[in-house]
């Protein structure tokens, strides 16, 4: 009884092997290796009840797709002979020479692990893999294809070791096939680790993509003609392709809190062009006409990830609003992309490619290197084992934020970790920690995926206790920075950095805004005496940095840099605000800090919902500056603001009906008062709304005037 799909012949793998090995002698030898192997496998049957030989050859067969050569693909039909068959080392060398016997040795090494516990077994494992990439990084290529092959015929063997198997793949060879940089290998091993841990998620996602592909793929189609076209009349050759995500990874995505329907607001092409020049080439026309999300742009053709990826990512609003994600390679980096390291085996003009592997896994790879250092240091078994999976398998810890962007961190770091990871000012007024919705204490271990928020208060300080809590080198500095300055110095320091990281980002010079006569202005303009104050009102919140900036530099300067373009709105859509460079987007005023129109204003892109106008000195934008954009007003606004406002009165008699009353005097409509305090006297939060920051200072003016108020405040949450 058989149920696999995967039954093939060598005649199958010869066809494939010929296709780009030429050598008449080397492919005498891999059919060599096949008889030698089915010879000694006879009698031999696979748990799927398939004759055991058809393992080695399908092995070989996942070889031939990462172009292996002929020596590789000899030792994977021959990988599990020293193993489980009555075969010596010597006999292998005379029939197939010194170099692929040490290649099936290397790989029958790392199938021999003993263990007792998990975490024996981990560390003979990273030992092995250790051993084997610096004797021949191929001996880890054929155990990752093995791996894949064996992941394939998983469903024949019982559930539990099912999942141990899955498990060990999803720890150990997909990272190490991400870190060879072999995609192609590794987001199968993915997919299909997912398919036994989690069955019930992945068939659902799979459905899912089923049920809305024709959807997605209209839009996709549709973005990409327009992107074709536009490459066209520049006479750039190219094609394009629409760019599946793997089940995996969205499933990582959903895990994370994220509705299946947001994950695919963010669509994905992939451009390939001739050469590295009309990558940039082709960046550029793109983004003349569709606005690029600012800092989304990623160079790794200049400076190539350590896994020698390259390409030019970038994400831009496309057709109908929607995110697209472009990535832009030649077909060469694509072919590296995908294979990593075994991309040498593909481009023939280098002569002995497995030497040039070997060069570049010991050059290039720098967790390669971090491993050797590791297992040359003299450490215990469990200090090696954490340091490889902190420092070379990157097992960080990945957490979000309420909004969804990612907070990388060692593992073990605490709430305090990920607020001052987030924003020292975050961290230094954090007063308790929210993580997936439950009250955490703030030496809480922070887990994969969880999603922090962080409760602040602005006259919250940092405690010397911190100091035993959190885990990061870094946070503990800032935190012993904190104590080695008084607070007013911080918020000095502080105000003085977002001014000149303003400056930088508006590319204004420093100088220019120091020089007297500007000063001078700035002191006139806020009725300030000195920088020193100036930096204070700043840290502190009072100004901010673009208020600032704007007294010295006026923004119509800017206006020409930045293009701004006036907006074609949708009906459904308010049409007051214009973004910089962008049409065809829907615009929403934040709800936290109630822009009021005159107010100064800036805009937040939002994942799928369109920008959302915060007013630029709302506090719930300090993290997120890389989603922000420039936007101003334009010369239609809207009949009404909503603002909250916030009433503190000096006296515990209820004064509702004379606030109700001198409000509306003044043409303010009001939507609702309400008591939100009476412990000593009353203060009362109103929603309220106005026509223009004019008519909000003028109501604020006015209920200051009573006797009974002692101040107005707008609400800001
Ligand atoms: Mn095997």
């Amino acid at each position: 009884m058989s149920h696999s799909k995967d039954k093939i012949t060598i005649e199958t793998l010869l066809s494939k092997a010929e296709g780009y090995i030429k050598e008449k002698d080397e492919l005498e030898k891999i059919k060599e290796a096949y008889l030698f192997a089915k010879e000694k496998h006879s009698g031999q049957y696979r748990k799927s009840g398939d004759e055991y030989i058809n393992h080695p050859l399908n092995v070989a067969l996942i070889l031939t797709t990462i172009y292996a050569d002929s020596e590789t693909i000899t030792a994977g039909l021959l990988h599990d002979v020293l193993e489980d068959c009555d075969c010596t080392k010597k006999e292998m060398e005379e029939h197939f020479g010194v170099v692929v016997t040490r290649l099936v040795d290397g790989v029958s090494k790392l199938s021999r692990i003993h263990f007792s516990t998990d975490n024996d077994y981990l560390i003979e494992y990273y030992k092995k893999i250790i051993v084997g990439m610096s004797e021949d990084v191929r001996v880890i290529i054929i155990k990752l294809a093995d791996r894949l092959h064996n992941m394939r015929t998983l469903w024949a063997i019982p559930e539990e070791k099912q999942k141990r198997k899955a498990k060990e793949v999803l720890e150990i060879f997909a990272p190490l096939a991400h870190h060879l940089g072999i995609h192609k290998i590794k987001s199968e091993l993915e997919d299909l680790s997912l398919r036994y841990l989690k069955p019930t998620v992945f068939y659902d996602i799979a459905e899912k993509l089923n049920k809305t592909k024709v959807e997605r793929d209209r839009t996709v189609n549709e973005m990409m003609q327009e992107v074709s076209d536009l490459l066209n009349d520049h006479h750039i050759s190219h094609e394009i392709k629409g760019r599946a995500k793997s089940i995996y990874s969205i499933y990582n995505k959903l895990d994370r809190g994220k509705k299946f329907s947001d994950i695919y607001d963010l669509l994905a092409l992939r451009i390939l062009v001739d050469t590295e020049q009309d990558c940039y080439l082709a960046l550029g026309i793109i983004h003349s006409k569709f606005r690029p999300l600012p800092n989304r742009f990623k160079d790794y053709i200049a400076m190539p990830k350590v896994n020698m990826y390259q390409s030019l990512h970038t994400t831009v609003f496309g057709v109908d609003g929607y995110l697209f994600e472009i990535q832009i390679r030649t077909y060469q980096m694509d072919e590296v992309a995908e294979n990593g390291i075994a991309s040498h085996w593909a481009y023939k003009e280098h002569k002995d490619a497995s030497k040039l592997m070997q060069n570049t896994t010991e050059q290039k790879l720098q967790f390669f290197k971090s491993i050797m250092e590791l297992s040359q240091d003299k450490m215990s078994s469990e200090e090696f084992i954490n340091s490889v999976k902190e420092e070379v398998l990157n097992n960080n810890i990945y957490t979000f934020t309420p909004k969804g962007d990612v907070i990388e961190l060692p593992r073990g770091a605490t709430p305090l970790d990920f607020a001052y990871k987030v924003h020292t000012r975050v961290g230094e007024t954090t007063v308790g920690a929210i993580v997936n919705n439950n009250i955490v204490p703030l030496d809480y271990q922070l887990q994969n995926n969880d999603i922090v928020k962080i409760n602040t208060n602005k006259n919250a300080h940092p405690s010397k206790e911190w100091l035993n809590i959190v885990k990061c080198t870094q946070t503990k500095n800032k935190i012993r920075g904190y104590f080695s300055k008084n607070e007013k110095e911080i918020l000095m320091e502080r105000g003085k950095e977002a001014l000149e990281k303003e400056l930088r980002k508006k590319k204004c010079s420093i100088q220019e805004f120091y020089k007297e006569e500007n000063q001078k202005l700035v002191f006139e303009t806020l009725k300030l005496d000195n920088l020193d104050e100036l930096y204070l009102e700043m840290g502190n919140g009072k100004y901010s940095p673009i208020s600032v900036v704007r007294i010295v530099f006026q923004p119509e300067e800017e206006k020409e840099e930045v293009k701004i373009k006036p907006v074609v709105m949708k009906e459904d859509s308010s049409s007051d605000i214009i973004v910089a460079g962008i049409d065809r987007i829907k615009v929403s005023l934040a709800s936290c800090c109630d822009p009021v129109y005159g107010d100064d204003i800036i805009g937040y892109i939002t994942r799928g919902n369109g920008i959302s106008i915060h007013r630029s000195n709302c506090h719930n934008l300090a993290m997120m500056e890389e989603r922000c954009v420039e936007v101003a007003w334009s010369n239609t606004p809207a009949s009404k603001y909503e603002v909250s406002l916030i009433l503190y009165s000096n006296t515990n008699e209820n004064k509702l009906a004379d606030i109700i009353q001198k409000t509306s005097r003044m043409n303010v409509n009001i939507d609702g008062v309400k008591v939100v305090s009476r412990e000593r006297v009353i203060v009362y939060e109103m929603e309220a709304y106005v026509k223009n920051v004019d008519h909000l200072e003028k109501l604020l003016l006015e209920l200051r005037k009573e006797p009974y108020i002692v101040n107005v405040e707008r609400l800001m949450q």
